[in-house]
């Protein structure tokens, strides 16, 4: 720029420099030739002038002799002797005379030429002129001759006392062109008279020509014509210009080289500090002075400044999850990467802990994001306690985190560590004056000398898995054998959302019968997979895998929709006939789950009221408040509830006492009655008549079983010993045999 700038301006100036000293040059010739024609013109003026004066002065002279009284006697034949007297050769060259002429009106006296004697004839234009003249007034005019302009003073001839005039008049005739040499001294011009019918020459080259009329009346039609040379510019005016031009050049050349030092070279340095600063070198533009340049560097810098913080908090965003502040996944993975690669060159080893929250949608779900946020945060300070500061915490997913800890021997503080997050984190959270427990599941892997990044990543989430289907609430440390059954449960995962989907699932029926009788009273509704070229696999088999693979409420929802087709024709012949069905506890978080239930009754033409839907005791988890909500809702719409599992969960029955219709006492105590303990089955038969609730006795395998719970006033028995969950065709069976068999 600054040597372009520089180029520019240098030949800007040297242009302009040469243009104006043309111009200057030119408009200096243009008013030099103007004045020379001023001049000429005035000389020619200065001539006509001057041929008055000489015309005046030979009017004068011939005077003289013409009022000369020997002259008048000489005219009269008076005196012989007049011409060697009066008219002697001295005369001539002292009159500067050409020729004299004597003339009467009507002949030539006296025509004499200074040279020759005698009488001369008058040329025609002599002749003529002569005879143009006013006889009684004297005067002078021009006469072309051959030897050239011939000025003719005419005079009356008279006594001394000016008396006498007859019309005789004397003429002296002078050449001027002799004389106006004198006149172009006088007028430092060439000098030409030009004839009335001559042509006035043009300007030859490097001249001006200058022309004035004579106005003697003798003379008219006569022009002087004065020519002159022009002077070239002098060289001391073109030294003047040179000199203007020179001093506004160099001016200009000054205040570049000015503009260069202050403004340009530093313009360049700023350039090539700024491309120092782009290729990463970290400087600051020198600019320490306080003039506008100096500002305009400070404005960058301080712009580069911002540009820097900007630059770091966009960097600590990009690494960090902006909910918790932990690293996130892309800071994990490095620091991993670099965890890994030290630990190849020290021989120890990095565990990294893959820490998943149990049930934690329910949280975001129910209590909504902004307290599933608070949460998090919350999570997120637990596991930071008991670990060193260069230990990496990151959120890695909605509720995953992971947790690397480097340089280790062993593997004991790995697991210390899992053990610590497990405690930290079962401490409950407080909301709203309700708490809640979260509880998360921990896998932990540790690192082969040959590990990568995304290997101890799949382990870890791996070992996580394997804590969750074993529980939750608890860590389980990487294995191989793990990898298998993972893949395994995955697989199973994917082909029960395709049976659901595909209709490969069925519904069988279990008979609920009355303990007093062995009347048919109901069925339990038991989901069925179908598995072509299985064969029927039992609920207990694949209902925790639909749990674990979020499809337990599109199961619930199909099972209910398939038992209720089966159902209605069976309640059509057995009015009082009843059907229990299992929902998960999942399927009471839905708002409308009353609305469903009751439009899928509709449709199947089933009553609501020969539904009971079984909800197990043993559910629990975060939303317990909320499906509590749920189920308190069903109780509302007329849907009848019965409390599955009863006496093997948490008890909850004291606060589901208002929603629950039935109790279905638990299989376990039934086979604690069947090994001759009966203390808790007597103590829950008990309390359930306190609160008058009906019982469902479940497993029961034998006679005997049958007849004590019924001795204990059990009012339902359901179990092997009567039948075992049945195809739709053979349950039918039993509602025919029921409605051929007359009432007890
Ligand atoms: P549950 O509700 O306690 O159902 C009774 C289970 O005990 C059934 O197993 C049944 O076949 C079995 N059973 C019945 N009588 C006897 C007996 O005398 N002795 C023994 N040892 N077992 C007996 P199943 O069908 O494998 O169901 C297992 C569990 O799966 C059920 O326990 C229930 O909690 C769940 N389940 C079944 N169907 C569904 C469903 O459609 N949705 C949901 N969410 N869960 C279901
Ligand atoms: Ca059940
Ligand atoms: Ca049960």
């Amino acid at each position: 720029m600054r040597s372009r700038a520089l180029l520019v301006a240098g030949g800007v100036v040297a242009s302009a420099v040469a243009v104006s000293f043309g111009v200057a040059s030119s408009r200096l010739e243009d008013s030099i030739l103007q004045a020379e024609q001023v001049a000429v013109d005035e000389r020619a003026e200065d001539a006509v002038g001057w041929l008055g004066d000489e015309g005046a002065a030979l009017v004068g002279a011939a005077r003289d002799y013409a009022e000369w009284d020997d002259t008048w006697a000489y005219v009269r034949g008076e005196s012989p002797d007049y011409l060697q007297t009066s008219l002697t050769p001295e005369t001539w060259p002292n009159l500067r005379l050409e020729r004299v002429l004597l003339a009467t009106p009507d002949r030539v006296v006296l025509a004499q030429r200074w040279t020759e004697d005698g009488a001369v004839a008058l040329t025609d234009e002599e002749a003529r002129h002569l005879a143009s003249l006013d006889g009684g007034a004297a005067g002078w005019g021009l006469v072309k001759s051959p030897q050239g302009a011939l000025m003719y003073a005419t005079v009356p001839v008279t006594r001394s006392d000016r008396t006498g005039a007859d019309g005789t008049r004397l003429v002296f005739a002078r050449r001027v062109d002799a004389a106006l040499p004198a006149a172009e001294r006088l007028a430092r011009s060439a000098l030409v008279l030009v004839p009335p019918e001559g042509a006035v020459a043009p300007a030859p080259a490097g001249r001006v020509v200058g022309v004035a009329t004579v106005s003697a009346p003798g003379a008219s039609g006569w022009r002087v014509r004065a020519e002159r040379e022009v002077r070239p510019p002098t060289a001391a005016l073109q030294a003047l210009v040179a000199a203007g031009l020179a001093v506004g050049g160099f001016s200009l050349l000054t205040t570049l080289a000015l503009l260069d030092a202050f403004v340009l070279r530093r313009l360049v340095r700023f350039t090539t500090e700024l491309a120092a600063i782009r290729d990463g070198e970290r400087r600051r533009l020198s600019a320490e002075g306080d003039d506008e340049l100096d500002r305009l560097g400070q404005g960058v810098n301080d712009l580069m400044a911002h540009l820097d913080v900007a630059q770091a908090r966009l960097q600590e965003q990009a690494l960090h999850d902006a909910l918790t502040g932990l690293a996130n996944r892309t800071l994990l993975h490095d620091r991993l990467e670099q965890a890994l690669a030290r630990a190849r060159r020290s021989g120890r080893k990095v565990a990294l802990l893959f820490v998943d929250l149990d049930h934690f949608k329910m949280i975001n779900d129910h209590l909504g994001h902004p307290v599933g946020d608070r949460f998090l945060v919350s999570v997120a300070e637990r596991l930071r306690v008991g670990l060193r500061p260069e230990d990496t915490v990151a959120r890695v997913g909605g509720d995953e985190f992971a947790i690397v800890l480097e340089d280790l021997a062993t593997l004991d503080p790995a697991v210390r560590a899992a053990d610590r997050v497990l405690q930290a984190l079962r401490v409950p959270i407080v909301h709203a004056e309700a708490s809640y427990e979260v509880s998360a599941s921990v896998g932990v892997a540790f690192s082969e000398p040959d590990s990568t990044v995304q290997g101890l990543l799949s382990a870890a989430d791996t070992a996580m898995y394997a804590a969750k289907q074993s529980g939750r609430d608890r860590s389980a440390v990487y294995d191989a054998a793990m990898h298998g059954e993972v893949m395994h449960r995955l697989e199973l995962h994917r082909a029960l959302r395709l049976a659901i989907h595909n209709g490969e699932i069925g519904v069988w029926f279990q008979p609920i019968v009355a303990a007093a009788d062995g009347q048919l009273v109901g069925f339990e509704a038991l989901a069925r997979w179908l598995r072509p070229g299985v064969g029927p696999m039992e609920a207990g088999g694949f209902v925790a895998i639909a749990e674990e693979a979020s499809v337990v409420a599109e199961l619930d929802e199909r099972v209910l929709e398939l038992a209720l087709a089966h159902f209605a024709p069976w309640r059509a012949r057995l009015p009082r006939l009843v059907l229990t069905v299992n929902q998960s506890a999942r399927r009471f978080d839905l708002h409308d789950l009353p609305a469903r239930v009751r439009s899928a009754c509709r449709e199947a033409s089933v009553p609501t009221e020969a539904l009971i839907l079984e909800i197990s005791e043993v559910l629990h988890g975060p939303n317990e408040a909320r499906w509590k909500e749920g189920i308190a809702l069903l109780a509302q719409s007329g849907v009848r509830l019965a409390l599955d599992d009863f006496g093997a969960g948490c008890s909850s029955l004291g606060r589901l006492r208002e929603s629950v219709a039935l109790l279905k006492l638990d299989r376990s105590f039934v086979e604690e009655l069947e090994a001759g303990r009966e203390e808790v089955a007597c103590a829950v038969l008990g309390l359930a008549g306190t609160l008058r609730l009906p019982v469902v006795a479940e497993g029961v395998e034998s006679e005997a079983a049958a007849a004590r719970l019924r001795e204990l006033g059990c009012a339902w028995l359901q179990g092997w010993n009567f039948a075992p969950a049945l195809p739709p065709e053979e349950a039918a069976q039993w509602v025919i045999r029921a409605a051929a068999r007359p009432p007890a």
